[in-house]
């Protein structure tokens, strides 16, 4: 039976088709009724059914380490919770949760530590993600509203990316634009200090310095003003606080924008002029924006020029802030961060703490802001939270300080970790591991980035002894002795009782109301179709703020006087590079499900330093080699990417690796925890770093059938169909290379085959029997040159061990090259072959490779080889 749900990765919350086969997989379709995607997915998406597989899972109760019953680990938390609670009071504990959740269990989990437990410690990885957009939205609109819908991008003349790399973050809205710029002739901008995929799409790029939005912006506003293009009408009816924030932008003129963001005077203006110009101008931001300590002033920057100009809520225009998780959202509904209660209702208005406790009929509520994600880690490792409960997130790898941040967590007395398996750095550290549902079991609602709730829905059954973490959590709420507020019969219970809350959020004012969604029976809410809120008797959807309306106290927005701040660290001779950090195409947050997938691990292997020509010859680094960045705080290990995409001065290195996947690649341990003094949300692109070569005296690679054990100096692996493969160096060459590769593969017994130079430093050795188990290591002095495809389909069709000993192809047959597009298996060298024969445009290469023909996310790098060979648009 094929089921409707929606994909577990990003904001975008696209609509998937799931059939489930008896193996356990599932074959997945985007879902073309879905107002989303329409039918789309991006690699990710396209690729969950190959994340399905058991071999981690998690599947009963752990208490140090040991098998436990449900009954016995749900008691021990309601004691050790509530023994802390009783000797150090409400705030001596916390939850810490995650975008990943469904809405239902962020409900449970808010209304248990809120309601009941007293204090507003409940904190999530949206703090990393949006949470200056929620501070900014709130600043300005009086409550945390996104007033556009999807369709603006489409309805759009002009279209800026501010911090947004869509192409890769956000494939399927990028999809969408890109077909209406083909089709309208979209103007696009993007303003970013990298020149990332999405700049393909742009017809003007601004790589700003980073940290400088807040010029950049306020220079427009000075230019709105200066113009005349103040919307005098729409101002005068609907917003306050014009003069101040014109006269905080008063200064930056064209000159000072331009020395400021480091942009030049002549391109500035080009932007502003057109922003002026054009009436439907959507300004689309994400974690660029966000991820600073100052990011709540730029998304108020911007925010201000929309206000400005009258440019919200109508069709086409209007701030776009796009969430990186499937339901963070979801979590900003139900009071998921700790400074909000719950449905866009208030910690510090009493009527809201009166009618939320009433509501919930709880002994107590929380009437004040709790600890903030940094916050409550430091508050961990000072011993001032005395028992923790994480769920589906891994902090030990996604935070900043993360190396601090593990030993806050060993540090904590009581720690309890609920997550689909126990093998991440942060479940390893729990004294009580919880089996949770996985994606394809639970069930429940997300909501997208343009308030669109969607179900998720099960195709698979829940394994071993899994359970809803909403369930967990009533579970525990139970125990501590509150069973009437904490006994549903299934997720529909928990929706309607939320639903219902928004309408008491809505009978106050708020924005947020779904009461409509109040009665839905059982078989209304497995039928619910995507629906986008308010959801009242007399409205649905739609857009906010086109006649004003907003949620402050006398209904005005209000534009805020910012000025440009600087980053938190300045670099210098001792740290002279720029960290950013940020997401790949293929991988998720610390790949717990993607690395499972042997085409997503295709597209990058491992973690990777991405360094501009110049800071690589002044750090004595080459393509390909090993480095170690360092920062004051910690260090990592990566390879090598030069290129011209960052600008000098800055280096970018992905999120996504754990010490489960890689040996040094956890890039979050360099990054302190600056964070922004109004959102609390870290600084997590802007880490002054120091970059030098890793002295490896030998370089690996190797595939193998069954396991592998890499214990070296630098390693990182990733998934191949039936296997695993490696990426390896190491500063101590083996005294046999023969026994080194029995032990890397497990095969001591293995026939062996190998070809070793000594002289050289070279060793090719290959274990096994063709169609058995086997195993091939490559080695050399330098990067390995070896064709890494090549060699994994080998290995993975059961080739013969002196057939693998090649490492290429025959003559005949050309080498793929890095894997661009994954759904095809395309690589760099077919595609570039292609645009010599003369396909010089995507549909072209698409006929001539099948490259781009699936879920169409490797368009972009396509765009970017095809441009390769033609002048490109300059940086400006
Ligand atoms: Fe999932 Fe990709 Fe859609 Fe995001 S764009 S929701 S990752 S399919």
């Amino acid at each position: 039976m094929t089921v409707r749900t929606a994909c577990p990765y990003c904001g975008v919350g696209c609509g998937v088709l799931a059939r489930a086969d008896r193996t356990g997989r599932a074959t997945i379709a985007g879902d073309p009724e879905h107002p989303a995607n329409f039918g789309r997915l991006c690699s990710k998406g396209a690729a969950l059914g190959e994340t399905l597989s058991l071999a981690d899972r998690l599947l009963t109760p752990q208490i140090d380490g040991l098998r436990a019953s449900w009954n016995a680990a749900t008691r021990l938390i309601a004691d050790r919770f509530g023994e802390a609670i009783a000797e150090h009071g409400p705030d001596s504990v916390a939850f810490y949760v995650s975008g990943q959740l469904l809405t239902e269990d962020y409900y449970v989990a808010n209304k248990l530590m809120k309601g009941f437990i007293g204090s507003a410690n409940i904190d999530t990885n949206s703090r990393l993600c949006m949470a200056s957009s929620v501070a900014g939205h709130k600043r300005a609109f009086g409550a945390d509203t996104v007033p556009g819908v999807y369709a603006d991008l489409e309805d759009a003349d002009m279209v800026v990316l501010v911090g947004s790399n869509l192409a890769w973050c956000h494939p399927v809205l990028h999809q969408r634009l890109a077909a209406a710029k083909t089709s309208r002739g979209t103007h696009v901008v993007c303003v970013d200090p990298r020149r990332t995929a999405t700049a393909e799409l742009g017809d003007q790029l601004l790589q700003l310095a980073p940290g400088s939005d807040v010029a950049l912006f306020n220079g427009l506003l000075n230019r709105i003003h200066a113009s005349g293009a103040i919307d005098g009408g729409y101002v005068g009816a609907h917003v306050d606080g014009l003069d101040a924030a014109v006269d905080a932008a008063g200064a930056m003129t064209p000159a000072e924008a331009a020395r400021q963001t480091g942009i030049s005077e002549v391109a500035l203006t080009r932007f502003y002029d057109r922003w002026i110009q054009t009436e439907k101008v959507v300004t689309i931001y994400s974690q660029g924006v966000n991820q600073a300590s100052s990011g709540t002033d730029k998304v108020n920057a911007i925010l201000n020029c929309h206000l400005a100009t009258g440019r919200i809520g109508r069709p086409g225009m209007g701030p776009f802030s796009v969430t990186g998780q499937p339901n963070a959202m979801g979590g900003r509904e139900v009071g998921g961060l700790a400074t909000m209660l719950a449905a866009h209702l208030d910690l510090d208005v009493p009527a809201h703490r009166d009618a939320v406790q009433s509501f919930w009929a709880s002994p107590r509520i929380a009437s004040r802001p709790g600890l903030k994600a940094v916050d409550l880690f430091r508050a961990a490792g000072d011993g001032e939270i005395r028992a923790l409960w994480i769920l589906s997130t891994n902090p030990a790898v996604s935070m900043p300080e993360a190396d601090r941040v593990a030993e806050a967590i060993r540090a904590c007395p009581f720690v309890v970790v609920s997550d689909i398996t126990g093998t991440t750095d942060t479940a390893r550290l729990a004294d009580v591991l919880l089996p949770a549902t996985a994606w394809g079991e639970k069930s429940g609602t997300v909501t997208n980035s343009e308030r669109r709730i969607s179900r998720q829905r099960p195709f698979l059954p829940g394994p071993g002894e899994a359970r809803p973490d909403w369930q967990a959590l009533a579970d525990v709420g139970k125990a501590m002795g509150w069973a009437d507020a904490f006994t549903w019969d299934g997720p529909a219970a928990v929706f309607r009782e939320h639903a219902a809350l928004s309408g008491v959020a809505g009978q106050l004012g708020r924005d947020f109301d779904i009461s409509g969604l109040a009665t839905l029976g059982d078989a209304d809410y497995d039928a619910l179709k995507p629906v986008q809120w308010p959801v009242t008797h007399d409205r649905e959807g739609g857009r906010f703020f086109a006649g004003g309306g907003f949620l402050t106290g006398n209904g005005r927005a209000r534009m805020l006087a910012v000025a440009p701040r600087a980053l938190a660290e300045k670099i210098g001779a001792d740290w002279p590079l720029r960290l950013n950090t940020g997401r790949v195409r293929d991988h998720w947050h610390t790949m717990t499900r993607t690395v499972k997938s042997s085409r997503l691990s295709q597209h990058m292997a491992e973690p990777y330093l991405e360094i501009h020509p110049a800071d690589a010859a002044r750090a004595g680094v080459l393509p390909a080699d090993l480095a170690t960045v360092e920062s004051p705080e910690g260090a990592a290990v990566l390879r090598v990417l030069v290129s011209d995409r960052v600008p000098e001065g800055s280096v970018f290195a992905p999120m996504h690796w754990t010490s489960e996947t890689s040996s040094n690649g956890r890039i979050d341990a360099l990054v302190r925890a600056h964070t922004d003094p109004i959102s609390g949300q870290p600084e997590l692109k802007a880490q002054p770093v120091r970059v030098r070569q890793f002295p490896a005296l030998w370089h690996g690679f190797a595939v193998s059938r069954g396991a592998l054990r890499p214990r070296t100096d630098y390693w990182a692996v990733g998934s191949v169909q039936s296997g695993i493969r490696a990426e390896l160096a190491g500063q101590v060459e083996p005294d046999c290379w023969e026994r080194y590769a029995r032990a890397l593969f497990g095969l001591d017994a293995a026939p062996c085959i190998s070809v070793i130079d000594q002289n050289a430093g070279s060793a090719r050795v290959a274990l096994g029997q063709a169609g058995g188990p086997a195993g091939v290591l490559f080695v050399s002095r330098g990067p390995v040159e070896v064709a890494r495809a090549h060699v994994i389909a080998e290995i993975e069709c059961g080739a013969a061990p002196d057939a693998l000993l090649a490492g290429r192809p025959s003559a005949d047959r050309p080498e793929a090259g890095a894997i661009v597009c994954s759904c095809h298996g395309v690589g760099v060298n077919t595609i570039l072959a292609a645009v010599a024969r003369g396909s010089t445009t995507l549909d072209a290469v698409g006929c001539a490779t099948d490259a781009g023909t699936g879920c169409g996310s490797c368009r972009p790098e396509i765009t970017a080889l095809l441009a390769s060979a033609e002048p490109r648009v300059a940086a400006e």
